[in-house]
This record gives structure tokens, C-alpha cells and sequence, in this order.
């Protein structure tokens, strides 16, 4: 055992020692909160219950409300504790007010035992008492999700009020250890950057600094001048390159450049935290001023992976708590090692990693009032104690608030204290030996690297419920926090823009064909420049694509399923290749943000790969039934020519996905997309040309919808109409092809998805720090021009003015512009028609009902509209009614849930709807009683990802098919059964295989 290790366990055995001395449960309040927290260490299920009923608590008002809740929330409970809590329901309804009441007030007692006053002046009391036990702090205030400006403004303002007041309450307090005291002021504040600025985008750094450093320069002066510290704390990920960005920039200004008394955090957890720490230490070197930095493991652990899961992102944590601490106890090293420029305060519980600490500063030299240790407040008092009692400096983490914004910060700590993983429940709960609490990191690691332990579930997260054959995996997002995909997609809009204007052939069996007409692509964001200038097909050569796609039919649809499906993965690969270039043409040509354009081609992408992973489920024949004697095999047979026409709102998306279907299963294909997306249309035709479509199997028709269009959906050689788009259309198609024409020989299949009136309901019990967010995404992001959007918000009036004033000012918040600009979440709407229709729309709103916002600032040039609000909407004006496809919201008062629900369904159409609540009995009525085709519930409405929500609705929202879903293919063949006697003069053989080759006959 090496020295360093035989010091670490002699100094934790000490701390071990002195907190034994002072005995003291993990949960220091006794009673209610040690209970609840000890069956929440039994029971998992309890733990996820209690800890939501924890986060809804401080909202409900009403005895009736906490009441109701509680047995909403417990009322199936198994476990030993069910009769006490059967009990306590009971009672709860008999006597709501004193129930709720004593329940309100024994939760807001564990709230209190992590927050160290409601306000300033409440946290002075606690910041004397751990003065008196030589205790420092360093104050954070707590709030809620800041969704606006406004909310920002507030917060800045807080944190001003908050130094003046520590400031002046501790004139005369002097360091606990009163050495090295230059470099430890007394007051010290700690500040969430996304509590400034509302429109933080990871797309963005830039300009969160803009709007931070004017935000944050008043603070760090006034901190200056009172003589105190400002901590930037460190949260998600997301946020963390524009966090470390910000504090180089403020303090790299002559203004800040001397001022030793700014420190920032470093999350261990993260895989980038090394790298980042040399990065802040040359950059330290460079200022040639000390700072400090926190080192912490970190608190987001549990939703950064989650994060990273969803969107397919290389997950930034550790996934083993050894990792974490080991790479804790390595940037420990790096910190003390470089205390000549760097002040260390290293925040943690864990008395390996703090004995870690102490040894190796003392191996180093260094003096241990030079660095110190910062704990939370209400946690491992016993540790501070003893800490102090050995002579180290000690500063508490304090956070100050009142309840109800301090509930998403009580509920991290209660997770932290109940973590099968955390340091504390190990010691004070379960009770794990010294030497096992003091083990070296580095020892598990090496461990676990050889499979001795396996801490993470291994693989996707599939369980025995899922089900067979569900082994399909989405395309990554690109994760724009990364400052190389930045780069790469700023190069190519650049690259891009040099390839405006272009002219682009349509395809026929293969050939480019030139027309005399063209159709101009413009860019919504700037009229007067043209994308590209797409050949316009009339009749003659919509007759000339029939032609080629119904020759080519016999060969493809007698081609393996297998070989179809690698052409589409090809294409998934060409599109992979060439993503930031297809995502760059999408902001020029559709005006989408870059988050947007990229989830587009991800979703094209998406197709190609799981149309082709659903075509291998249902690509052999298919025994029907085991008999003796017989054999049926069932298989599919594609229905003929099939002709695609798509919408330009997802223009890679739906048009790929659409086409791939029908692809992959077997029919050829004449592609329309729509013209204000032709270029984009070009883009997929000229990838799947590279991937090897044989000549006439795709042909690609931009062209007239009401002329070429409509002659195609008529035409008796056409078997197939795959349509997403307007209602109007839409309709007319399903009419036209019920009509049989002379010699048509299918009755014509219409795969018809068209457009929604999306209702999401805001529940009285709603968490608002997140409806809002979602449904300002939902309602404004792509300006509104998804059919999955939200174009009417339904609020329950008793959250009706709050929700509002919250809702009014986030839309007041958002980014407009350029989508040409990283971070911009409303850009132009996409051409001078669609410009004028919701113009008119917001005209005949302006009559039916008040208008409660519209922002003020869109630019001039462009179709811009600005994101309007209609307030006290009646559920059957024309604005509630029809669909406007822009950013425009229509907002009603519901009494009660009864009226939501009947308003959210009152329309003709039912494609999504959403619904906010944290009331377990209401997100039940809500999955039974929406009528909507995709129903969300506590996140936003749009945003369907493939495979895993097949989209699609049904009344006038379209004919019930779930594009990305599991049947969705079954829509674009038909079925056969061929059955065989397998008898001969009574003898059959015993076995059949389930499954055959294809038919394809004799090659
Ligand atoms: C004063 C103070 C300020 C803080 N400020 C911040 C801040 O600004 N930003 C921030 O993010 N955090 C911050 N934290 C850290 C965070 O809130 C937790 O308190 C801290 O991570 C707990 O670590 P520990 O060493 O006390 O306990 P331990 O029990 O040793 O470690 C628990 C931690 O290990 C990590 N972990 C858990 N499971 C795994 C796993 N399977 N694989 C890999 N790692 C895992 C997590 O980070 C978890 O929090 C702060 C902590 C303190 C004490």
C-alpha cells in the first residue's frame, strides 16, 4: 500500500473517529422526515411516489387538494407501512384542512432542513450559528426555472438585494482561522447562470454572454466593492461550455482582471472536467490573477443520463460512482498542485475524497488554511463538525428560498441522501465498514474493468416487457453543445450558400429531364434570394413518370426484400455523410433553426432504417397456422405505383419516410415534393441515385399539385397516393380516389395525413416551471408550422393568471430572427401566402377575441410574423377552430377538468394534445379521454420520434396510419395467403418451418 493511501485511511479513520463522537443520523431530524426516508430506502416504488408528491405539495392550497393527492399518490402502497397510510388518508379526507395542513407542515420541516431561510434576512439567524462554530458560508438563492427575461431580471435583482444585505449584517466578522484570510472573503455568493438569461441555447454560447455579462457586471462591482466572492455554479451539461466561456470573458475585462475572488465549479463527474481544468489553468496562467474553483462530483447525474439516452448523445458523466470519484481525487491533485494560481475548494461528503484531499495537500506542502472544504447545508453535519475540530476551513453551501421554488432542489437532495450509490446513506444508513468506504477508487475501477462489478445495467435499457424484435435504434441528434458541431454547421451554411441558385432536373426512369418551366425556391428568411431553380413537370411528363414506374414495377417488386432494405440503409449512410449540408439547406430553404433541420434529416434518417428493420420482421412468408398436412404461408405484395406527395414543414422527413415505405416494400415511386422544398426533394433523389435506385423504380416530379398533381392522383395507373398536408387537400385526394377509373386495375389505397387543431390542457396542479417551456416550444418553435403544434392552450382557472403572466412573458423572451443564427427558436414562416393567411387570421382574432401579446421586434425583411397570443378564446370561434399553421396560440379558461376535456375535443381533428399535471388520477383520465392520435403528457406536443411515437391521427387529422409505427408498411402492400397440401397418400412431414423464402419465382 502506497504511503499516499496509508494517510488517506489514517486521516479518514480520524474523521471517522470525531463524527462517531457526535453521533448523528444521515437524517438529523428525527420523526417524520427519518421515517419517510427510511422506507423510501426500502421501497423504490414509495421513494419515486413520495418524491413526487414532495414536488406537487407545495402547489395544492386546499386541504380537499393535499388530501386528494396523498391518496392519488399512496393509496396502492404494499408495503408495511400501508395501514398508517390507508390511515392517513382517511383522516385526510374526514378532516382535510388539519391534514393537509400537518402534512404541508411536516414536508415544508424536510424543505427546511436543506434550505437555510425563506429570505435573507431569515438566513442571518443560521449564518451566526455556524459563525459561531466556525463555520463559513456561501449563499445561494433559490428560484424558480427562470422561462423569461422578466423572471431573469427578477433574479438579478435578488442576488444585488442579497450581497447588499450580507454584506452589511456581516461588517466585522472576521475569518474562522483568521490565515491566508486574503483569500477567503467572509461573504460569498453562488449564482445559477440560467437564472439570468432565459434563452440559454447550447447552439449559442455567444450569445448567452452577450446577455449574461451585461446582467452579471452590476453584481460581480457591487461583490467587488463589498469585498465578497461570486461562485458561478455549474449545472447541466448543456450549459457548461457557455458557463466555463462566460467566466473567461468577464474576467479577462480590464475591469475584473485583478480580482482574485470569482471561482467557479468542476463537475467530476463529467468525463470533460480534466480536460476543462487545464484549460481554465492556462487560461488562470494567462489573466496572472488566482481564482478559486469548486470541485464537486455533481448534481445532474441522474438526468444527464437520461438526456443523453433519449437523443442518442455519447453520455458526458461516468457511468460507475468509482469513475467519478476517482477522476475527483485526480483533479484534487491538479487543483493543490497548482494552488499558486488556483484556490481549491473541494465540495463533497465523502470522507475518501475529503481525506484524499487533506493527505495529498499535505504531501504537497500545502497549508491546510490555503484551501477548503464546502459542504451542503442539512447534510453530513457530523463531517463538518469534525472537519473543524481538525483545523480546516469549512464553508456551508446555503440556499435560501421559499418552499415552493425549493422543492426541485429538495427533491436532488433527497435523491442524493437515498442514492443506493452515495457516500452518505453507505455510512449513515446502511452502515458500510470504514475500510470499505476508504477503499481506493482506482482499486474498483481496475475491478470493475475486469467485470468484477457491474454497476450499470448493461445495454439499451430493455427489459423483459419489451418486446421481441424491438431492438431498433434511432440516429443520434447532433449535439450542438459541442463547439465542433457549432463549426460544422457554420461551415456548411457557408458552403451552402455558395450553391444557391442552382437548377435541378427532374428524374425520370432515371434520366434528368429539363422543362421549359422552372419553379424558384426562395428563402423565407430573405424573399429576394433563391434557393434553387427546380424544373416544374406538367402532364406529359407526369405521364412519362407513370410509365417508367409502372415498367419498373414487375423487376422491383420481385427483388428481394433484403436487397431493398440495404438501399435504404445506404441512404441513411449518404445522408449521415452529408448531414450539417442537408441541415444547412433546410435554414435556407424552409427557414428552420438548426436544431429543427437537423431533427429532420435525423428523422429521414430514422426511416430509412427502421422501414428497413420492419421490413425484415414482415419480409418472409409467415406460417399462419401449424396443421398437419397443409402448410399457409401469409406473405405481402406491394400494391403497384405509388405517388408520394409531401408537405415542405418536414421536407426531408416526410417525404423520405413516405417514399421509403413504399420503397422498401416494394413499390415504384414518383416523388412529389412540395415546391417551396423542391430543392430539398432534389437532395433525397440525388441520394438515393448515389445509394443505387434503379432507373424508373424512384422518379422525382416536383410540379404543380393542382395541375400534375391531381392528373397523377386520377390516373388509372397509379395505385398508390401517400399524402401528408392540408385538410382541403387531403380530402379532395381521398374523394378522387374513390373513383374507378377505365382500366384501372387496384382499388386505390390513400395513406392521408393531414393537419390538427392540437389542444394541451395546463392542470391546476401543473408543474409551470415546465408546461410553460414546453408549450412556448410547442407553439412557437418552427413558428408554429408543425401540424403537430399546439394552437390552443386550455388552463384550468385556478392557475389561469399565473400561467398567463408566466406564458405572456416567455413568449416575450424568445429568440426571433434569422434561423441562419444558432439559437433562434422562431424564424420566418415560409412564403408570402402562408405570410398573408395568418396575418389574416390574427385580424379576425383581433375581432373574436382579446389579444393578450404579440411580440413587437420581428425583422422587417422576411415573412416574419410575430408570435401572438389570443386570450378568452371561445372554443367554437374560427381562431379556435381551423387550422392556422403559424405562431399563434389561442388560450381558454377551463372551470374544471370535465370542461377541458370537452373543450380539447371539441374539434374536427385529432392528431396530438397534451396535457400538464402531476395528479396520478387525472394523467389517467387524460390517457383514457383525449381524443388525439398522439396524447403527451407532461412534456411538449411535437417532436415525434421515430419508432418510438408512430404519429398520426385520425378524424379530419388523417386515416388513423402511424407513420414510424410498427404497421405502418402493412399500409402499402397487400396480403396473400398461399396454402399448399403437403399430403401425399397420407403421409405428411411432422414439422413446418415457420417461416419460408420469398416467392419470388424462378430466376
Ligand atoms: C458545497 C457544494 C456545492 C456544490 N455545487 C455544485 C454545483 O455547482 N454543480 C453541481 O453539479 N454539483 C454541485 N455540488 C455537488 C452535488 O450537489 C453533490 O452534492 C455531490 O455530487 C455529492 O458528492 P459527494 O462527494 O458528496 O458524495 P458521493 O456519495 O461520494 O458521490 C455522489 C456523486 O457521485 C456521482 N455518481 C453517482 N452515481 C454515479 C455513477 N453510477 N457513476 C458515476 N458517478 C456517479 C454523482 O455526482 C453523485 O452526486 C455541490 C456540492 C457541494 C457540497
Amino acid at each position: 500500500m502506497g504511503a499516499l493511501q496509508t494517510e488517506i485511511e489514517r486521516r479518514g479513520e480520524r474523521i471517522f473517529d470525531l463524527v462517531d463522537r457526535h453521533p448523528e443520523s444521515l437524517f438529523s431530524k428525527a420523526g417524520f422526515y427519518q421515517r419517510m426516508m427510511a422506507l423510501s430506502m426500502r421501497d423504490e416504488h414509495f421513494k419515486v411516489q413520495l418524491f413526487r408528491f414532495v414536488d406537487v405539495l407545495a402547489s395544492l392550497h386546499r386541504g380537499t387538494d393535499i388530501a386528494q393527492h396523498l391518496d392519488e399518490y399512496f393509496a396502492d402502497m404494499r408495503n408495511g407501512y400501508a395501514p398508517l397510510i390507508r390511515t392517513g388518508v382517511r383522516a385526510a379526507k374526514i378532516v382535510p384542512w388539519v391534514s393537509g395542513q400537518l402534512l404541508r407542515w411536516n414536508v415544508s420541516g424536510m424543505a427546511r432542513q436543506f434550505i437555510a431561510g425563506r429570505n435573507p434576512k431569515d438566513v442571518m439567524k443560521m449564518l451566526r450559528k455556524r459563525r459561531a462554530q466556525g463555520i463559513g458560508f456561501t449563499v445561494d438563492l433559490l428560484g424558480e426555472a427562470v422561462v423569461s427575461e422578466q423572471e431573469a431580471n427578477e433574479y438579478a435583482s435578488r442576488c444585488l438585494e442579497l450581497l447588499e444585505h450580507l454584506g452589511r449584517e456581516t461588517r466585522g466578522w472576521t475569518d474562522p482561522l483568521g490565515k491566508n484570510t486574503e483569500l477567503f472573503p467572509v461573504v460569498n455568493l453562488s449564482v445559477k447562470i440560467s437564472a439570468l438569461y432565459s434563452q440559454m441555447n447550447p447552439a449559442d454560447p455567444a450569445d448567452a454572454i452577450i446577455h449574461l455579462a451585461p446582467k452579471l457586471r452590476p453584481i460581480l462591482r457591487r461583490a467587488r466593492d463589498l469585498g465578497a466572492f461570486v461562485n458561478f455554479d455549474m449545472e447541466s451539461y448543456a450549459h457548461k461550455n457557455a458557463t466555463l466561456e462566460l467566466f473567461r470573458t468577464l474576467f479577462t475585462e480590464t475591469e475584473f482582471r485583478d480580482w482574485p475572488h470569482v471561482g467557479i465549479v468542476i463537475q467530476a463527474y463529467l468525463r470533460d472536467a480534466e480536460n476543462d481544468l487545464l484549460d481554465l489553468l492556462d487560461w488562470g496562467r494567462a489573466r496572472g490573477t488566482r481564482f478559486a474553483v469548486r470541485l464537486v462530483k455533481g448534481a445532474y447525474w441522474d438526468f444527464e443520463k437520461i438526456k443523453s439516452r433519449q437523443n442518442g448523445w455519447a453520455c458526458p458523466v461516468f457511468l460507475q460512482k468509482p469513475e467519478s470519484d476517482l477522476n475527483f481525487e485526480l483533479l484534487t491533485r491538479i487543483l493543490l498542485e497548482n494552488e499558486s494560481t488556483i484556490t481549491a475548494a473541494f465540495g463533497s461528503h465523502n470522507v475518501r475524497s475529503i481525506a484524499h484531499a487533506q493527505a495529498l495537500a499535505e504531501q504537497l506542502g500545502i497549508d491546510r488554511s490555503r484551501f477548503e472544504f464546502q459542504l451542503l447545508y442539512g447534510m453530513a453535519g457530523p463531517v463538518k463538525r469534525a472537519l473543524v475540530e481538525m483545523g480546516y476551513r469549512v464553508r456551508e453551501y446555503c440556499p435560501v428560498g421559499e418552499l415552493l421554488p425549493g422543492m426541485s432542489y429538495l427533491v436532488r437532495r433527497l435523491l442524493e441522501n437515498t442514492s443506493n450509490e452515495g457516500f452518505l446513506r453507505a455510512k449513515f444508513s446502511d452502515n458500510v465498514s470504514e475500510d470499505e468506504l476508504l477503499r481506493d477508487p482506482a482499486e474498483l475501477v481496475a475491478q470493475s474493468a475486469t467485470g468484477a462489478r457491474h454497476l450499470e445495467v448493461s445495454g439499451d435499457g430493455a427489459s423483459l416487457d419489451t418486446p421481441q424484435g424491438d431492438t431498433y435504434e434511432n440516429a443520434p441528434l447532433v449535439n450542438f453543445v459541442y463547439e465542433q458541431n457549432q463549426d460544422r454547421m457554420r461551415e456548411a451554411l457557408a458552403h451552402v450558400r455558395t450553391q444557391l441558385g442552382q437548377k435541378y432536373p427532374l428524374v425520370i426512369n432515371g434520366e434528368k429531364v429539363w422543362t421549359e418551366k422552372t419553379i424558384a425556391s426562395i428563402n423565407p428568411s430573405s424573399p429576394e434570394d433563391v434557393v434553387g431553380h427546380v424544373a416544374e413537370a406538367g402532364i406529359p411528363e407526369a405521364e412519362r413518370a407513370v410509365k417508367a414506374a409502372r415498367d419498373a414495377f414487375e423487376k422491383w417488386s420481385r427483388t428481394s426484400f433484403e436487397t431493398r432494405c440495404r438501399l435504404l440503409e445506404r441512404a441513411a449512410d449518404i445522408m449521415h455523410r452529408r448531414r450539417f449540408e442537408l441541415s444547412a439547406l433546410e435554414v435556407f430553404e424552409v427557414g428552420k433553426a438548426w436544431a429543427e433541420a437537423d431533427g429532420d434529416i435525423r428523422e429521414a434518417m430514422d426511416f430509412c432504417q427502421f422501414y428497413a428493420h420492419e421490413m425484415r420482421l414482415i419480409g418472409r412468408p409467415r406460417l399462419t397456422q401449424h396443421v398437419l398436412g397443409e402448410e399457409s404461408y401469409q406473405h405481402y405484395w406491394p400494391r403497384g405505383v405509388a405517388m408520394i406527395i409531401a408537405p415542405w414543414n418536414f421536407p426531408m422527413a416526410i417525404l423520405c419516410g413516405m417514399t421509403t415505405a413504399a420503397l422498401v416494400t416494394g413499390n415504384t415511386v414518383i416523388m412529389k415534393p412540395a415546391e417551396q422544398s423542391a430543392v430539398i426533394g432534389a437532395m433525397l433523389m440525388e441520394i438515393f441515385e448515389e445509394a443505387g435506385v434503379p432507373p424508373g423504380v424512384l422518379n422525382y416530379l416536383p410540379g404543380k399539385g393542382s395541375v400534375m398533381g391531381a392528373h397523377l392522383v386520377d390516373h388509372k395507373d397509379v395505385d398508390l397516393i401517400a399524402f401528408t398536408g392540408s385538410r382541403e387537400v387531403g380530402l379532395r385526394i381521398w374523394e378522387s380516389a374513390g373513383k374507378t377509373r377505365e382500366g384501372q386495375r387496384e382499388l386505390k389505397r390513400v395513406i392521408c395525413e393531414m393537419g390538427g387543431k392540437n389542444a394541451v390542457i395546463i392542470d391546476s396542479d401543473a408543474d409551470l416551471d415546465e408546461a410553460i417551456v414546453d408549450i412556448v416550444y410547442s407553439a412557437f418553435g418552427y413558428q408554429g408550422q408543425k401540424c403537430s403544434a399546439c394552437s390552443r392552450l386550455i388552463i384550468l382557472e385556478e392557475i389561469y393568471p399565473r400561467a398567463m403572466d408566466r406564458l405572456m412573458n416567455a413568449a416575450a423572451s424568445l429568440r426571433v430572427g434569422n434561423p441562419e443564427e444558432p439559437g433562434i427558436t422562431v424564424g420566418p414562416v415560409i412564403d408570402g401566402a402562408a405570410h398573408k393567411r395568418i396575418l389574416e387570421y390574427i385580424d379576425i382574432g383581433k375581432k373574436e377575441s382579446r389579444l393578450a401579446f404579440q411580440r413587437g421586434d420581428v425583422p422587417e425583411k422576411g415573412f416574419f410574423i410575430p408570435p401572438t397570443i389570443f386570450a378568452n378564446v371561445s372554443p367554437k370561434t374560427r381562431i379556435a377552430c381551423e387550422e392556422i399553421f403559424g405562431p399563434v396560440l389561442s388560450v381558454m379558461k377551463a372551470r374544471d377538468l370535465d370542461e377541458a376535456f370537452e373543450i380539447a375535443n371539441g374539434t374536427e381533428f385529432a392528431l396530438t394534445a397534451g396535457f400538464f399535471s402531476r395528479s396520478p388520477a387525472n394523467i389517467e383520465r387524460a390517457k383514457a379521454e383525449i381524443v388525439a392520435g398522439n396524447v403527451y403528457v407532461n412534456r411538449s406536443c411535437t417532436g415525434a420520434v421515430v419508432g418510438r411515437h408512430p404519429f398520426g391521427g385520425f378524424k379530419m387529422s388523417g386515416g388513423g396510419t402511424k407513420a414510424g409505427g410498427a404497421d405502418y408498411l402493412l399500409q402499402f402492400v397487400v396480403p396473400r395467403v398461399v396454402t399448399e397440401n403437403i399430403t401425399r397418400h397420407g403421409f405428411a412431414p411432422e414439422t413446418t418451418p415457420l417461416y419460408r423464402d420469398e416467392f419470388l419465382g424462378p430466376r
